[in-house]
């Protein structure tokens, strides 16, 4: 999967995209993630990127012809499955959405900064708009970490089986279960017996009740089968 993020300041993505789980999933070549600075898309010799409001207000946001120009290049070289815009009025992200933009193919994100963008970006060229959650960022940067990370471990061959997806919170609609390392006792406090008998079948019941039981108390919505 090949994942193009256009951003102001792509610098804030790099940390978060450069260890752990992503940079394994880009070494073993699963995922391909490019960052594209608007700035080299800026207008006149100033770069400029951004502009005030028309029908005035405070803040200024980001002008329309830097983000086309980055749009339309990538766009002729390959087919986007998605743009997606982070934004705080856009769709709230779930697990959900993020399987469902892991089966595609080349996805582009753009990262707002300043007051947002210029209405008309999203009116032509966005295809999927996203939220992280209901509170204000500075910036879209983050939020498309969040999203890269929550998409790229999701791909086939990223996560070995000890850390697999599948029995992470949220799929299938449930938390997880509480978990337990070594040591097995600890100033007292045990580790439920039954993850110690070694009766697979049994220790499965014990962790889909326990997922029921903390889905119940704390997130019941998700067993409506709302968002
Ligand atoms: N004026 C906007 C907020 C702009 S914040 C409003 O009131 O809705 C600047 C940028 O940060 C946005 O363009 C967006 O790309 C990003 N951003 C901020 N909060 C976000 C969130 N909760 N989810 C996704 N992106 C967010």
């Amino acid at each position: 999967m090949r994942i193009d993020i256009l951003s102001v300041m792509p610098e804030l993505l790099r940390s978060p995209l450069e260890h752990s789980i992503m940079k394994r999933a880009q070494d073993k070549g699963l995922l391909e993630v490019h960052l594209h600075n608007l700035r080299d898309y800026g207008l006149g010799k100033n770069k400029q990127l951004d502009d005030y409001q028309f029908g005035g207000g405070a803040g200024m946001l980001m002008r329309l012809e830097p983000v086309v120009n980055c749009i339309e290049k990538l766009q002729a070289e390959r087919t986007y499955d998605e743009i997606i815009y982070m934004t705080p009025d856009g769709q709230r992200l779930n697990q959900q959405i993020c399987n469902r933009f892991s089966m595609k193919e080349n996805i582009m994100i753009l990262c707002g900064h300043y007051k947002g963008i210029d209405e008309r970006i999203r009116e032509h060229f966005i295809t999927a708009e996203i939220s992280i959650g209901d509170y204000v960022l500075s910036g879209g940067e983050l939020p498309a970490a969040v999203l890269v990370d929550s998409i790229g471990r999701l791909l086939p061959g990223v996560l070995n089986d000890e850390t697999s997806a599948l029995f992470d919170s949220f799929q299938d609609n449930l938390l997880a279960p509480p978990i337990y390392t070594r040591p097995a006792e600890f100033r007292g406090w045990k580790v439920p017996d039954v993850l110690l008998s070694g009766n697979f079948p049994e220790i499965e019941k014990w962790r889909y009740e326990e997922s029921l039981k903390r889905t119940q108390e704390r997130r019941p919505d998700l067993l409506e089968g709302e968002d």
